[in-house]
């Protein structure tokens, strides 16, 4: 008997175009699929988040076999299970003595490690291929990157669409700019026929991975059911259909708003599926331009969408490997505040934060101005310790895999990089909030109020935040409006807002904001 390819198939490689599973044969191939109890237990996943990964895998498992793939699967209840990838491998490379180990680079810098060691570990060649399901490879981003002063996306995401040819009309982007963000702040109504994303009626394999899920993890963080994502290609491919037809029309003009009780409006939920690999990224990317062609979606909502996965996506991505291991530490400020207990409870008085962590917990779900203007904006400048709010982010969504969340978290949102990858922090006051949702009408605190009593905690908080770190954000030149303001406030009222942001955060110490 020959002896066979060990193939390790991660539960966000599950796609069939996966670099592993090319130019192999089915009869020389040994897949191996492993639930490890280590992966659900590194940070406080989610219910939702591991119950959609075990039945995504469990899913795809079958579907390879369908396809004649030889396929081991290790249950996370299998009696002998090791709970963790090198133990499962271990056990596989004793049971298939296999020729060689054949892997597609996993997502997170931890992984890599594991399976680095292997080789030495089995005394076996291993090959880790790149994954192809990303438009930039390392090589290419890094030499994208290099000598560059700043990394701005806006500049990585034309190289990306003169690729792609997504969106350009000869060598100009359609419509004549490349980026149409300026039309897309407009703030939602309530609206009757507002779209809903696809929900999937769990079938007998994904109920069976509920009820694992309700029996391993009963403590566990996050509503479980309803349970209502696509778990397989086809349905995520429906979801996508159903995206593209009803919201994507008005994507682009309602992208930064937020409503009470609107948990998606117009955003795809479609992370979870690119992410885990039931959906190829540049197949979404070519139906949201085909809607634009076809006279459906208008341009500034077909590329605002394209943006965010051939743009940020794949910008995000590249700073990860670009820094890693190091990115992970980064704390530009020096923050330490713990994380508050509401970000697992949502018990605050605060009505946004309120409502972001409630629907967080409710559907491992939020949407990129939740995520960023009200639980990011509140952790940045109350001077939460940015390694706290990264696995606090980790943990919650379904989309959350370290390549694309600590950018987000780390960068983006804390600045904690110190701006590698925005130019500037992402902080904003009440007003901002204010305009954008109707989130403050159910407040106890007032939006109006800057350093009263009852004012909205994000008004002071964002001068104290400006003030405690001017020594180095003082040059940044998108910061220069909102000194200047300050430098022209009266002392006494720059000693209010610094004593009203005092009272916040001793609220906040106290559990009573
Ligand atoms: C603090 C923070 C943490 C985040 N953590 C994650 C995460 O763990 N996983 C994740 O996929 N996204 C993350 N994001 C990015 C973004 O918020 C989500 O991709 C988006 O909310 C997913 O919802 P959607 O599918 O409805 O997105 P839509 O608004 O419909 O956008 C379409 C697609 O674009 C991609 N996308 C949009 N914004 C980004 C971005 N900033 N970075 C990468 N891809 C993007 C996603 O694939 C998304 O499905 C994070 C953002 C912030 C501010
Ligand atoms: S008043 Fe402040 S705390 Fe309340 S919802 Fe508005 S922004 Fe949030």
């Amino acid at each position: 008997m020959t002896r066979p390819v060990l193939i390790p198939i991660l539960g966000d490689q599950l796609s069939f175009s996966l670099s592993a599973l090319q130019d192999v044969d089915k009869s020389d191939a040994r897949l191996l699929m492993m639930e490890v109890a280590q992966e659900t237990t590194y940070v406080p996943h989610h219910r939702k988040k591991i119950a959609f990964i075990l039945a995504a895998m469990r899913h795809h498992a079958a579907a390879l076999r369908d396809a004649g793939w030889q396929v081991d699967y290790v249950e996370l209840d299998d009696p002998d299970n090791t709970g963790s990838f090198g133990g499962e491998i271990g056990r596989a490379v004793t049971r298939h003595d296999p020729l060689r180990i054949r892997v597609t680079e996993p997502g997170e810098w931890r992984v890599l490690e594991i399976l680095r060691g292997l080789e030495a570990e089995h005394n076996l060649p291993l090959d880790i291929l790149p994954d192809s399901r990303f438009l930039c490879s390392h090589k290419e981003f890094a030499s994208w990157a290099e000598g560059r002063k700043q990394l701005r996306m806006e500049y990585f995401y034309r190289e990306m669409r003169r690729k792609t040819g997504l969106l350009m009309e000869g060598d100009e982007p359609a419509g004549g700019r490349w980026n149409f963000d300026s039309e897309n702040r407009k703030p939602a109504d309530t609206d009757l026929f507002m779209p809903r994303p696809l929900d999937v009626e769990p079938d007998a394999t994904t109920r069976a991975v509920l009820e694992l899920v309700e029996a391993r993890f009963p403590d566990g963080f996050g509503t479980l059911t309803p349970f209502r994502f696509a778990v397989t290609t086809e349905d995520a491919e429906k979801a996508l259909e159903r995206f593209i037809d009803e919201a994507l029309p008005r994507f682009g003009d309602y992208q930064d708003a937020m409503l009470t009780g609107e948990k998606y409006l117009y955003h795809s939920v479609l992370s979870p599926y690119i992410n885990a690999g039931l959906l190829d990224p540049l197949h979404v990317c070519r139906k949201a331009e085909q809607a634009f062609l076809d006279g459906d979606v208008p341009l500034n909502s077909a590329e605002g969408f394209i943006r965010q996965i051939i743009g940020w996506r794949e910008y995000v991505r590249g700073i990860y490997w670009l820094k890693m291991p190091d990115y992970a530490g980064a704390n530009h400020f020096g923050a330490s505040r713990p994380l508050p207990d509401f970000y697992w409870s949502a018990e605050t008085k605060m009505a946004c934060l309120r409502e972001v962590i409630g629907q967080t917990r409710d559907e491992a779900y939020a949407h990129h101005i939740q995520r960023l203007m009200v639980t990011g904006n509140f952790a940045l400048i109350a001077g939460i310790d940015p390694h706290q709010v990264h696995e606090w982010y980790l943990s919650v969504y379904a989309d959350a895999f370290e390549w694309v969340e600590l950018p987000n978290t780390v960068g983006m949102s804390q600045f904690a990089d110190g701006g590698l990858l925005a130019s500037k922090p992402y902080a904003a006051s009440g007003n901002y909030i204010n305009k954008m949702s109707d989130h403050c009408r159910n407040c106890a605190y007032d939006v109006k109020d800057r350093t009263g009593e009852n004012a909205c905690p994000f008004n002071a908080l964002y001068w104290d935040f400006l003030i405690r770190n001017r020594e180095k954000l003082g040059a940044n030149p998108r910061l220069a409006q909102p000194y200047r303001t300050w430098d022209r406030m009266s002392a006494e009222t720059r000693k209010d807002y610094l004593n009203a942001a005092a009272r916040s955060l001793k609220r906040l110490e106290a559990g009573k904001l």
